[in-house]
């Protein structure tokens, strides 16, 4: 469904991703893992249209998305939630579930997504017309979500999702993953978290300085013993 291939992202010279190629099939949920710094943003973006690559292709069912804005990309369903959320602060919960869909769906499409994100997270149901400045990081995280998810994307790309937020409202939020994967969207999370990650994975891809140094089933990568070394402590 999707394929990065080759994948090179510098910034000013300096390389964040180099030649980095991960696939995602449909019906999965695939995970990048990496720790601070290994450039798993920076590859998420390149495959959104927020950062142009230096080199290689991204091919959604196909079709080219190197050059494609990010608004298009999102109109041929594929949704994105940022590292910082990027929600608008001052406004309701509400209105910001309504601006998700405006930009992309006709009104009778608004509707059922609404329902679908309020199943998912019935904590937004009940703070509708709370700011979204006011929320907690879990609650604000679970908005973003909802918001890309009020696009109806059949591609869901999430960038550390479990940042800045309590446990308890990780597991919630992972749980919220599954289920989303079980209503037949496919997956892309890009995690630091890699027990959570894998936990809830198909496959994964281990990021080590800007390269794919891993890849396979997420229970390959758990058992791996320098995985097992480097990023579970064990
Ligand atoms: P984190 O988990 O900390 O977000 P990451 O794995 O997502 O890290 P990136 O954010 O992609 O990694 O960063 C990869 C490298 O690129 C880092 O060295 C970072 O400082 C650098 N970088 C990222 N964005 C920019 C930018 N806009 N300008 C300059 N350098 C950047």
């Amino acid at each position: 469904m999707l394929e990065a291939k080759d994948i090179t992202v510098t910034y000013a010279g300096l390389i964040a991703v180099s030649g980095a190629s991960i696939e995602v099939n449909k019906g999965e949920i695939v995970c990048v893992a990496g720790a601070n710094g290994a450039g798993k943003s920076s590859l998420l973006k390149a495959m959104v249209g927020m950062e142009k690559p230096k080199s290689g292709s991204v091919k959604f069912d196909g079709e080219e998305l190197v050059g494609v804005p990010p608004h298009l990309i999102t109109a041929k369903g594929l949704a994105y939630v940022p590292e910082n959320r990027r929600l608008f602060p001052r406004l309701s919960v509400r209105d910001n579930l309504r601006l998700g869909s405006y930009m992309y769906r006709a009104q009778d499409d608004r509707e059922a997504p609404l329902e679908m994100v309020f199943r998912l997270f019935p904590r937004l149901g009940e703070r509708l017309d709370q700011r979204a400045n006011t929320l907690s990081g879990g609650e604000q995280q679970m908005l973003a979500i909802g918001r890309a998810l009020m696009t109806r994307p059949r591609l869901l790309m999430l960038d550390e999702p479990s940042q800045g937020i309590m446990p308890k409202l990780v597991d919630e939020i992972f749980q919220a993953v599954t289920t989303i994967r079980d209503t037949g969207m496919t997956i892309l999370i890009v995690e630091q978290r890699l027990t959570e990650c894998l936990e809830i994975s198909d496959r994964a891809y281990v990021l080590q300085t800007g390269r794919v140094t891993m890849s396979g089933p997420a229970d390959e990568i758990r058992a791996n013993p320098d995985v097992r070394r480097a990023y579970l402590g064990l």
